[in-house]
C-alpha cells in the first residue's frame, strides 16, 4: 500500500519546474523505501513519535477552523478566506476543463485542502509532520485510509502570490489520480504544468517556451528518456519543461497527436503500467524530435504573428 506524494516547484527562479515524486510503503515496518521508489525513508513523523509535546501538537494540527466547499473541493483554513473571489470560481472550472480537455469521465470523490494562512506555519506544520520531504510551496497527498480500502486526497498549501498556480497544479494532480490507476511521472507533472495555467493562455507556459526555443541551451527532446523516469533525482527542471511540452503538443497540435494521448489515457484507467507512449507518438510524427522543436517555434511566433496581423488590419 503506497501513498502517494506529488508537490510543487522549488522557489528558486532557476529551478522553478523542479517536481519530486515519493512514495513509501505505507503499512510496512519496518518502513523501507519499496522497490522502485524514492530511497529515502519517509513517513509522517506523527508515527514515529508518538509521545508529542502540546506546542509539537499544535503545530500538527492542519487548519480547520473554516471550511467552504467549492464542487469537490473542501478548502480548511484557520483564518477567513473571501469565497467569493474569481480564483474560486476559476478553480469550480478545473475538474470539467481537465476532465474534458483529456475525455476523462468526471469524478465527484473529494479532495480536502488545507490552507494555511503563511508560509511560516505551512513549513512547520510540513516539517512537523514529514520531516523527510523537501521545502515546497505545496503538496498533494494521496493516503490510503486502510489497506486496499479509500484514500484521503490532500493538497497542503498557503495563501501565497502563486496560490492560484499552485492549487491548479496540486488539483490537476488530484483530478487525475481521482480516476486514473496511475500516472507516469513525467506524465503527471507534463499535464500538471499545462493545467495550471489560467485557461485563457490554452496551456502555454511564456517560461517554458523561451527557454525551450532559447538560444541559451540547446534544446533536445527525447521522450524515451522522459518515459524512463521513475525518481524524482532523475528528473531536473529541463525535464519539467520538456514534459510540458510533450503535453501540449498532443493536446493542442493535431487531432491524431491528441488521440495518442486520449486512449493512452483511457487504458492508464484500468491498467497502471500500458507500455510506452513514445512509440504511439512516433506513428504520428515520425521525427518526434524535430516536430516538437517546430510546434515550439510556431507557438513562440504566434503571438508575433498576431500582433503583425492586427498592425495590418490596423492599416487597411
Ligand atoms: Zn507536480
Amino acid at each position: 500500500m503506497e501513498t502517494l506524494i506529488r508537490h510543487t516547484r522549488i522557489d528558486c527562479h532557476q529551478h522553478r519546474a523542479f517536481r519530486a515524486f515519493l512514495a513509501y510503503c505505507f503499512f510496512l515496518l519496518p518502513l523501507f523505501w519499496c522497490s522502485g521508489c524514492h530511497s529515502l525513508k519517509f513517513m509522517p513523523s506523527s508515527l514515529e513519535k508518538p509521545d508529542k509535546t502540546a506546542n509539537e501538537l499544535s503545530v500538527l494540527a492542519a487548519p480547520g477552523k473554516r471550511s467552504f466547499r467549492v464542487g469537490q473541493f473542501v478548502f480548511s483554513s484557520d483564518f477567513e478566506v473571501n469565497r467569493d473571489q474569481p480564483l474560486f470560481r476559476e478553480l469550480a472550472d478545473l475538474p470539467e476543463q481537465v476532465y474534458k480537455e483529456l475525455e476523462l469521465p468526471a469524478s465527484n470523490t473529494l479532495v480536502q485542502i488545507h490552507l494555511f494562512q503563511d508560509r511560516d506555519r505551512y513549513e512547520r506544520f510540513m516539517q512537523a509532520k514529514y520531516p523527510d520531504l523537501p521545502r515546497r510551496r505545496a503538496f498533494f497527498v494521496a493516503q490510503p485510509r486502510t489497506v486496499g480500502g479509500a484514500e484521503d486526497l490532500m493538497v497542503y498549501t498557503f495563501w501565497g502570490e502563486r496560490i492560484r498556480q499552485d492549487l491548479r497544479h496540486e488539483l490537476t494532480h488530484a483530478l487525475l489520480h481521482c480516476v486514473l490507476r496511475d500516472v507516469p511521472l513525467w506524465l503527471d507533472e507534463g499535464l500538471a504544468e499545462y493545467f495550471e495555467l489560467p485557461p485563457h493562455l490554452q496551456g502555454v507556459n511564456q517560461q517554458h517556451l523561451e527557454q525551450s526555443t532559447g538560444t541559451s541551451a540547446p534544446f533536445k527532446p527525447d521522450l524515451g528518456h522522459l518515459e524512463q523516469l521513475t525518481q524524482v533525482q532523475q528528473m531536473t527542471p529541463v525535464e519539467y519543461r520538456e514534459a510540458w511540452a510533450w503535453v501540449h503538443l498532443m493536446l493542442r497540435d493535431r487531432p491524431q497527436a491528441k488521440a495518442v494521448l486520449t486512449s493512452y489515457l483511457q487504458q492508464l484507467r484500468l491498467n497502471p503500467t500500458p507500455g510506452l507512449l513514445q512509440p504511439r507518438l512516433a506513428a504520428v510524427y515520425p521525427d518526434l524530435a524535430d516536430s516538437l522543436s517546430k510546434h515550439l517555434t510556431q507557438l513562440e511566433q504566434e503571438p508575433r504573428r498576431q500582433a503583425a496581423d492586427m498592425i495590418k488590419g490596423d492599416g487597411e
